[in-house]
């Protein structure tokens, strides 16, 4: 008896209707958007901390936008919880976020797509994690940083903003920080802020980025890396990690001006 075998076509992932749960303000142009995920769909939405969902939404003009944001919450929260977390920082003049900063409420309903995405990796307790993010950079930094420190493995994190104002998830970072100790190494670069340490105040340069290197923190402790932000940000912070040797460097680009 002959089987004929036919070539496995894959399958597209399918949009699925999610009810947002709440909205709350992280920062003045930050929001972080709660999205409730009925039982019968928890398989689908399970992720892995780093990725993302991509949202749909047709304009009020007719045309369709689709946009990705990631995950800033835990897997044990989808399952203890049947929630997922996600922080929409406001971009000028932008689609997606405007409409998420200025109009979402709790019981609209967005399409979205499982998730997606391989910045990831499988945590291991006995690492040291590097993470280096300016903005809404550091959304699947939360996801990535709590499960690690859940997991019992170390955590370095630059994290560059503004000011402190506008930093998202401050409060969050001083709360794992309270909780893990040292386990989280927390440095906040300010690009506009008077009178702060001057190594942590400015544009996060190469330069800077060597320096800090020099007195801060010992890249040779770090198995591997997690860079997220602006094209720009991820080039310059590569280059430099490339010089010091580092291999397992994991990049998620928002944004090429
Ligand atoms: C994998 C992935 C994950 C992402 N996760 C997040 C996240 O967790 N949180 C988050 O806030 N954003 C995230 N982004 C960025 C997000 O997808 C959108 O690009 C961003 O919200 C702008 O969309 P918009 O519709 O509001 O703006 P648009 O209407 O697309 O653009 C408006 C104007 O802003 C410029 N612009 C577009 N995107 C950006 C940007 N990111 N930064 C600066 N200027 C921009 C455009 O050139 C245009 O001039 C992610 C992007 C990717 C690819």
């Amino acid at each position: 008896m002959s089987v004929e075998l036919k070539p496995q076509r894959k399958r597209r992932p399918a949009w699925h209707k999610l009810t947002v749960d709440r909205v709350r303000a992280l920062t003045d142009d930050a929001v972080e958007v709660t999205l409730d995920v009925p039982e019968a769909l928890r398989e689908t939405f399970a992720f892995k901390p780093g990725q993302h969902l991509t949202f749909q939404r047709v304009e009020p003009d007719g045309s369709e936008v689709r946009r990705s944001y990631s995950l800033a919450s835990s897997p044990r929260e989808l399952a203890d919880l049947g929630e997922l977390r996600l922080g929409i920082k406001s971009i000028p003049e932008g689609s997606f976020s405007g409409y998420a900063n200025r109009r979402l409420q709790p019981g609209d309903v967005l399409e979205v797509l499982p998730p997606l995405g391989n910045f990831c990796t499988d945590i291991r307790p006995d690492r040291h994690y590097g993470s280096i993010v300016a903005g809404s950079g550091i959304t699947p930094i939360m996801s990535i940083t709590a499960a690690a420190l859940d997991a019992g493995a170390t955590v370095t994190l630059l994290y560059s903003n503004r000011t402190e104002d506008s930093t998202m998830y401050a409060a969050e970072l001083r709360e794992l920080q309270a909780e893990h100790g040292d386990r989280l190494r927390l440095h906040h670069i300010r690009t506009r802020c008077e009178g702060a340490e001057p190594l942590l105040t400015g544009r996060l340069s190469p330069d800077r980025l060597r320096r800090i290197f020099e007195e801060l923190v010992d890249p040779g402790e770090i198995d591997e890396w997690f860079l997220c932000g602006p094209y720009e940000l991820i080039l310059g912070v590569k280059e430099v990690l490339e010089e010091t040797g580092a291999s397992q460097i994991h990049t998620e680009l928002y944004y090429v001006d």
